[in-house]
């Protein structure tokens, strides 16, 4: 079963509960997604053993704590059947607000999780308990230390969505980022265009990155069957060519399985796109959701500042 946890963190880092979130998905043999709202704690998670995956999600409304705003910006990317958060004040908010928007139970304040999705918790101020079987998918908030640590020993990859209305920090953030991984002697970089270029002059914008940076351009293989301006050379993926840059910027491509094929292992992915719920956010380490008409331009003032 996937597994998505919602870490509880203060501005230091990771609460101790979140192992215990962790303890308790791998208990029932969940596969773990941990996300992290405003990136706090994502390397810590990371050491976790038993996650598979580190998502350390960004954006504007992390500043402050507003329950629904962080549900909103954390929504399409707890895609486990189960999603777990803690018990605590806030655990408890995101669970509920996330369960309204995804119209799915929440149970709160749960002290036993065991395989078949039977959970314990008390009731009425604690004097009896309840035991009862719940189906998925649902958002379960669990009670501190009424669970084992999850060890430490783990090496989750960490990647970063920043679901930021402020397109431009979102640009500042990936390029520091990227550049921050690149090393000078591999600089080679890629970056392609998918359908959702919408035209095929638009590639003039791909271009005009590609010139800033020495970057060549890719498209997926929608992209070069739709439009014979795009040459089939172009085209990244399973029927076309396999790259492994240290830089790979995918705009407008959904990331598709066969197009993954062809790029998945490059050294770091940007991936932009207007669909939070797009895969390509799935492999990359850093994802912008917003359009390439809104992205690109700043993108490319950025660069020329480099
Ligand atoms: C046997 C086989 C082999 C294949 N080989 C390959 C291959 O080698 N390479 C390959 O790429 N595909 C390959 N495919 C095709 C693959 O399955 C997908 O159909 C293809 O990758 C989709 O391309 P796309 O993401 O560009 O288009 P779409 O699936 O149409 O996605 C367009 C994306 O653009 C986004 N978007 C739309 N407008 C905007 C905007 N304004 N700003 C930002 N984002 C926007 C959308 O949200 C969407 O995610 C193969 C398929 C088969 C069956």
């Amino acid at each position: 079963m996937d597994v998505t946890v919602i870490a509880d963190s203060t501005a230091d880092g990771l609460n101790p509960v979140t192992a215990q979130l962790v303890g308790a998905a791998s208990s029932i043999g969940g596969t773990t997604t941990v996300l992290c709202p405003g990136g706090v704690g994502s390397s810590q998670a990371s050491a976790i053993s038993g996650v598979a995956k580190v998502i350390s999600v960004e954006g504007d409304c992390f500043g402050t704590f507003e329950g629904g705003a962080w549900a909103n910006a954390l929504n399409s990317l707890a895609t486990g059947e189960l999603i777990l958060a803690a018990a605590s004040p806030r655990g408890r908010d995101i669970a509920a607000s996330l369960a309204a928007i995804r119209k799915i139970p929440v149970i709160q304040d749960v002290t036993g999780l065991e395989a078949g999705m039977v959970v314990t918790r008390p009731i009425y101020s604690g004097k009896a308990i309840e035991t009862s079987n719940v189906s998925t998918p649902c958002v379960i908030t669990l009670r501190a230390n009424a669970f084992d640590d999850a060890p430490e020993g783990g090496s989750a990859d960490v990647g970063t969505v920043n679901q930021s209305a402020d397109v431009g920090l979102a640009v500042k953030e990936a390029l520091a980022k990227a550049s921050e991984r690149l090393d000078v002697t591999e600089a080679d970089i890629i970056i392609s265009g998918g359908r959702g270029m919408g035209d095929p002059s638009n590639f003039s914008h791909l271009n005009e990155v590609a010139d800033i940076i020495g970057a060549a351009v890719g498209a997926s293989r929608a992209a070069v069957d739709t439009w014979d301006e795009i040459p089939h050379s172009m085209q990244v993926g399973q029927t076309g060519k396999t790259v492994t840059p240290s830089l790979y910027i995918a705009v407008g491509i959904s990331g598709a399985i066969q197009h993954l094929a062809g790029m998945k292992t490059s050294k770091y992915i940007v991936a932009i796109n207007k669909d939070p719920d797009a895969p390509i956010f799935g492999v990359a380490d850093y994802g912008i959701v917003a359009t390439w008409e809104d992205a690109l331009p700043v993108l490319k003032s950025e660069l020329a500042k480099l």
